[in-house]
């Protein structure tokens, strides 16, 4: 069988046998994510035969209950319908353990249980931890799962893993703490901390875009690009997670994790190998090589906004702090947008402006390269009719996943009319496939023993390094201000001033 996320001469064997435990499996990611994209890898034949999946948690479920519960999650969030024959031989392979997170000895039946079906389906004791709780639990999680062993394979040539998820740290200090923890049960080698929008398939294509292309690596630095916009923004509002938005806010909920991501992949050097630490050393130069913002520079750098009353595709939606859970008087960020330099040989000079936020106009992820504009002198006199435009090469995440040129080209006509004209790529036109979700390959890699879409300790806390400071900051200093854009705006007008001082503007989008 073949695996269609991989090219053809990296095609890789089915991962092994192994039992998957998903902690916390009765939570709201097992069911919108985890389940549906099993599902699917399992409907593309691409898990191993024998293999076994154990949910893990506290609730009063059975085996029975968490199949129920999982057909029910797979129906509704699958990307393919559900089928089944195919459900029901999946299904067979689920298991609920009930048990506490800091149970020791539950964690030592659990043992047992994973024994008990190692011998069931002939695995040799491969395990692949999941830990998909409310990062409150992560630690005490790991430290049980070292404290009775189930770090260390249990037979030669095994291996066990474990997925972390995000949010890996709140800032520096945690993100450090937490990664000591994981260090004294695991080795590095064995953690698999995700950033599900590495999994996505217009993410990958940055670095084939980049590096199996020859044309646009020689403009691809400081002598060609003016400068880079990147946008993550959503028309949602916190939907029901004001718990968690309220304590996290949009630097920690996007910025820290997925920009930096993008970004990283965006400006990084070309790896020697498309390989885990080859990939992840280039990301991390590229953080290293962020200029710091110091206390006094975060309000010349960063804005911060928080929506309030307005209206979205022309329905009214209450403000950040009319949300049922929100502090009243909350001065949790929904907006930020912020400008970064790298400081290297290749970006000296070339700003990269960042800016995020809920309750914009339209849901849209993209990247956006200006190039420098033209010497313009052909074109300069007054008979020329022409409205130029710099080239911008669009490189849209999600929605209608795609890249695009936009480019002058002459108007047909006896005139000498100059007007800007877009070169289009799409996914779904081009290819005509339903693309894999991100889960589905993150979680085939991690299964595989494959750490190039995950972030490395040192990765999590560069890039906390940088953005730590602003937290601090902004902690010092309430928002005089908030809100300060009504929902369904493209956010405060500090955030254009930002932009406007270096004489450019955001991209429409
Ligand atoms: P949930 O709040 O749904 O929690 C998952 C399960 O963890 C619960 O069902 C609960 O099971 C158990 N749990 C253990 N301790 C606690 C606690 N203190 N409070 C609440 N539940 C607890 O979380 P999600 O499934 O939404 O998210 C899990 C992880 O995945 C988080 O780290 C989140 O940031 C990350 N994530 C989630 C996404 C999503 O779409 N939901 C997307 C990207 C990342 P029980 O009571 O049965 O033990």
């Amino acid at each position: 069988m073949t695996n269609p996320f991989r090219f053809p001469e990296e095609q890789a064997q089915l991962p092994e046998p192994a039992i998957l435990i998903i902690f916390g499996v009765t939570g709201d990611l097992a069911r919108r994510k985890l389940m549906p994209a099993l599902y699917n890898l399992a409907r593309e034949n691409l898990l191993p035969a024998r293999f076994a999946v154990v949910g893990f948690a506290r609730s009063d479920w059975n085996d029975g209950k968490l199949r129920a519960e999982m057909r029910r999650a797979v129906e509704a969030f699958s990307r393919t319908p559900l089928l089944g024959p195919v459900w029901e031989e999946f299904a067979q392979h689920l298991y609920y353990f009930r048990s506490h997170y800091d149970d020791a000895e539950g964690f030592r039946r659990l043992d047992e249980c994973l024994q008990e079906l190692d011998a069931r389906y002939n695995i040799p004791g491969n395990r692949l931890h999941y830990v998909a709780t409310p990062p409150v639990v992560f630690q005490q999680i790991i430290r049980h799962i070292g404290l009775v062993g189930l770090n260390r394979p249990r037979t030669p040539g095994s291996w066990v893993r474990v997925v972390i998820e995000k949010p890996f740290g709140t800032d520096l200090a945690s993100a450090r703490q937490l990664n000591a923890s994981v260090g004294q049960v695991f080795s590095e080698d064995q953690v698999f901390r995700i950033d599900h929008y590495l999994g996505k398939e217009t993410v990958q294509n940055l670095l084939a875009f980049r590096f199996a292309n020859s044309i646009y690596e020689p403009l691809w630095n400081q002598k060609y690009i003016d400068h880079v916009q990147i946008t993550v923004a959503e028309s949602v509002g916190i939907e029901t997670r004001a718990g968690f938005y309220d304590q996290t806010g949009a630097l920690r909920d996007m910025v820290q994790n997925h920009m930096m991501q993008l970004l990283s992949l965006m400006a990084m050097e070309p790896p020697v190998a498309l390989e885990a630490n080859a990939v992840r050393d280039e990301k991390v130069k590229v953080l290293r090589a962020i200029k710091r913002l110091a206390p006094a520079d975060v309000s010349k750098a960063v804005v911060r906004g928080q929506y309030g009353p307005g209206a979205i595709h022309g329905q009214p939606v209450p403000g950040y702090r009319q949300e049922p859970g929100v502090h009243p008087n909350s001065t949790t960020e929904t907006y930020v947008a912020m400008k970064l330099e790298i400081d290297n040989w290749r970006w000296a000079g070339v700003p990269f402006y960042l800016r995020t936020g809920k309750r914009l106009p339209k849901k849209i992820s993209e990247i956006a390269v200006y190039f420098r504009t033209p010497p313009q002198l052909l074109f300069e006199r007054g008979e020329f009719d022409h409205a130029f435009t710099t080239n911008v090469l669009s490189i849209q995440i999600q929605p209608n996943e795609g890249i695009s040129l936009t480019f002058n080209a002459k108007v047909p006509g006896s005139e000498m009319r100059i007007r800007p004209v877009v070169m289009d790529f799409r996914y779904g036109s081009s290819f005509g496939l339903s693309t894999p979700e991100a889960y589905e390959r993150l979680l085939l890699d991690a299964w595989q023993g494959d750490a190039t879409l995950f972030i490395r300790a040192d990765e999590v806390e560069e890039s906390w390094r940088l953005l730590t400071p602003v937290l601090e900051t902004w902690q010092r200093m309430p928002p005089p201000d908030f809100p300060n854009y009504p929902a369904g705006t493209w956010g405060p007008s500090d955030a254009d001033v930002l932009l406007a001082l270096d004489g450019r503007r955001w991209r429409r989008l």
